[in-house]
């Protein structure tokens, strides 16, 4: 899976605007959209605009494109007022860790109490 081309994955057709996505955020590099099945009352999904299949898949050059995606979390965490009492990020990477859709996502969660560790 993590082989995808850009032309047959989800995240890429939401980036292109081929199928419909609740857009929270969007700038040259990332777009944020709310994900469909959400896991706490604030759920947004931040993604490169440009198709890396997970975090192991990231190159050098990707490096500040990542520490960008946590910035626009913490800004939309502001924006979403989750800040307090406080908000989770979360990347799953591989089948393992329960990533089924395989274009790099950051998961911001917030609005209800998380416990540690996640399942
Ligand atoms: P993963 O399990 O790969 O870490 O997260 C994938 C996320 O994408 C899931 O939370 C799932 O609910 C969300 N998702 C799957 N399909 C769609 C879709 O078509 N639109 C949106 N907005 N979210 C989706
Ligand atoms: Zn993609």
């Amino acid at each position: 899976m993590s082989e995808l081309e850009s032309d047959a994955c989800l995240f890429c057709k939401i980036v292109k605007r081929q199928i419909p996505g609740k857009i929270a955020f969007e700038d040259d590099r990332a777009l944020a959209f709310y994900d469909i099945n959400p896991k706490a009352p604030v759920h947004i999904l931040i993604v490169p605009k440009q198709h890396i299949a997970s975090l192991s898949d990231m190159k050098e050059e990707d490096r500040d494109m990542i520490g960008h995606l946590h910035y626009l979390a913490a800004t939309l965490a502001k924006e979403q007022q989750i800040v307090e009492p406080g908000f989770r990020t979360v990347i799953n990477t591989g089948l393992g860790a329960g990533q089924t859709v395989f274009h790099l996502h950051l998961h911001l969660l917030g609005g209800r109490p998380f416990t540690w560790p996640p399942g």
